[in-house]
């Protein structure tokens, strides 16, 4: 799991969301684009062949499979799943400023799509666990398919971005007032 646990991102799952939206936006994205994704999420600094690049497109899938589910009984079963063919080692780690937390290390000389499966199979079943539920989903928006992680405390999460949100509710006023969106000059 990358390192980078900032306070709005719970125990690293922006990068799963990340990385599952970029695999689903393009099946085919190669080593230089995942390795800057790893980058970007302070991961491992693994040098990505593309035989890597691709088992980790495989790997995402498997990981994309349970975000799209928000049944949480068949997602930890896919989580256990995971767990037993890809068994992380639990360690607790203190960032500075941040109180203990449980973070996964990928056995010494995992490959990356070991390490993916590992680390992630791992911060999902906390996170499953923590929240009692998938607190997790895709975009509702009817012209987006983003995944999210749902880190609200009360109503489900229906939205990748406020921006999707935003729109939305900006579509429905529009179709409440039978406003045309092509008319020129309508004010957004
Ligand atoms: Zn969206």
């Amino acid at each position: 799991m990358p390192e980078d646990f900032g306070a709005d991102n719970p125990r690293g799952l922006y990068f799963i969301a990340d990385l599952a939206n970029t695999v689903q936006g393009d099946p085919e994205v190669g080593a230089p684009a995942l390795q800057a994704l790893l980058a970007h999420h302070g991961g491992p600094p693994f040098t990505l062949s593309g035989d890597d690049a691709r088992q980790l497109r495989v790997a995402a899938a498997r990981l994309i499979r349970i975000l799209e589910t928000d049944d949480e009984d068949r997602a930890a079963e896919a989580i256990n799943g995971l767990l037993d063919e890809y068994p992380a080692q639990p360690c607790l780690v203190r960032l500075p400023g941040r109180p203990w937390s449980m973070h996964a290390k990928a056995p010494r000389g995992a490959d990356p799509a070991h390490w993916l499966l590992a680390t992630c199979a791992l911060a999902l079943g906390l996170w499953l666990g923590e929240r009692g539920r998938c607190a997790w989903g895709r975009c509702a928006a009817p012209d987006c398919d983003h995944f999210f992680i749902d880190t609200g405390r009360r109503t489900p999460q229906r939205y990748c971005t406020p921006r999707c949100a935003t729109r939305v509710r900006v579509a429905a006023y529009r179709g409440r007032r039978g406003i045309d969106e092509t008319e020129p000059g309508s004010v957004y």
